[in-house]
């Protein structure tokens, strides 16, 4: 008869494709009952059969079979050694934060998620760690930003809202170069279009509520580890000390959400292309910034280290008056935060996503009064424009 011991009994899935390895995951089925969904382990506790036995599990904040799935899925599909699920992106970064040691350095992409500028901001500034922003497109302004105490380059490529790309190899050679971790946020990309640990990278991590889950119907964050057992250890520590892990349901959304993210991916990346064409042809749409465009300035890395653009275009029309009638007519697009699922959403980065990032360094950015992100759905694409040009008008 099978066991519980079977759960420990997954393979890699070595040599299947991408799309194969998200629809069956790492165990896949449940053992037990042959359970073509892994059922939802809505357990707290689990009872041991003796002193001294187990069954490989003990509590549901250290390790539960629903999670556990996600977990190595996750790390199958990124190309790791180990994968943690969080209940949030913000709790997956904060895990990875804090493998340093006051003292330490970081330095991040200068557009980064504004979450992210506010952990390394007012968690860990009072901590003793210290960060710099950079643009992380530019590898000379990387090298400069460096200095002895530097431990961690973390990386969003494409970045969050201006679309820059940081090309990943180079950056982990960097970093390599001073002992200093590489952590890419592939939350826009995610591993069927970017694989950062493949690229050189340490360490993955996502907010797993955007397109993993890809549904818009809960929150939560990935980390993987490349190799490093040592760092897989210390997260696990972390999780086990924080609470900080997904629960058994939440788990099991992102796993669903995970069987059809190429099908998703390759929809949003189509949709995505027609969109941004679409709206730089627009008179009242003065710059567009999307990876896809053979004329964006990080083209060739793009095609380098991706085999995808992704859904996400930001864009900035020629006034105030303009970006706030978008913001009000829109029907069928929403006018909602977040990114990543199948409705697609426009959102005001100025005031949602960097609302705590300085006025002057928006400005500088070009996150201005008259800028706006959308996260391209995969309904009819014709219909995402019809619903643009509307507002527009
Ligand atoms: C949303 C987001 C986060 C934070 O994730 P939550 O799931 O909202 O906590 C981090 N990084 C990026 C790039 C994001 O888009």
């Amino acid at each position: 008869m099978k066991n519980f011991s079977n759960y420990t009994d997954f393979d890699t899935k070595e040599g299947l494709h991408f799309e194969s390895k998200a629809v069956h995951g790492a165990l896949g089925t449940e053992p037990l009952t042959g359970a073509v969904s892994m059922p939802i382990f809505q357990s707290a506790t689990f009872r041991h059969p003796g002193l001294g036995q187990s069954t490989g599990y003990a509590y549901s904040r250290l390790d539960n079979p629903t999670r556990q799935e996600l977990e190595r899925t996750m790390a199958i599909l990124e190309g790791g050694i180990r994968g943690f699920a969080f209940s949030s992106g913000q709790a997956a970064n904060m895990a990875v934060f804090s493998l340093l040691d006051p003292g330490d350095h970081i330095i991040l992409s200068d557009d980064i998620y504004g979450g992210t500028f506010r952990i390394v901001g007012d968690v860990f500034g009072k901590y003793g760690i210290t960060h710099t922003y950079v643009d992380m497109s530019d590898l000379d302004a990387v090298r400069a930003a460096i200095r002895p105490e530097t431990k961690m380059l973390f990386v969003e490529t494409p970045t969050n809202p201006l679309m820059k790309v940081a090309d990943i190899s180079a950056i982990a050679s960097i970093a390599r170069e001073i002992n200093a971790l590489t952590v890419v946020d592939n939350t826009f990309l995610t591993p069927y279009f970017q694989k950062p640990l493949t690229l050189g990278a340490d360490i993955v991590t996502h907010s797993s509520t955007k397109y993993l889950g890809g549904h818009n119907d809960t929150i939560s964050g990935i980390v993987v580890v490349r190799d490093n057992q040592a760092i897989a250890d210390k997260i696990q520590v972390h999780i086990k000390s924080h609470g900080s892990q997904l629960a058994p349901f939440d788990s099991w959304l992102i796993l669903r959400g995970i069987k059809t993210l190429p099908v998703r991916m390759d929809r949003h990346n189509e949709n995505a292309k027609k969109v941004a064409a679409w709206l730089r042809s627009h008179p009242k749409v003065k710059k567009v910034y999307y990876v896809g465009f053979e004329d964006h300035r990080d083209y060739d890395v793009t095609m380098r280290q991706t085999t995808g653009f992704g859904g996400m275009i930001s864009f900035t029309v020629d006034c105030f008056e303009t970006a706030k009638n978008i913001l009000q007519n829109v029907d069928m697009i929403m006018f909602a935060e977040s990114l990543g699922g199948t409705e697609t959403l426009i959102t005001y980065p100025t005031t949602q996503t960097h609302e705590d990032t300085p006025k002057a360094v928006k400005e500088a950015l070009g996150i201005t009064d008259s800028f706006l992100r959308m996260s391209v759905g995969i309904e009819n694409a014709d219909d995402i424009i019809a619903d643009l040009k509307r507002a527009l008008q």
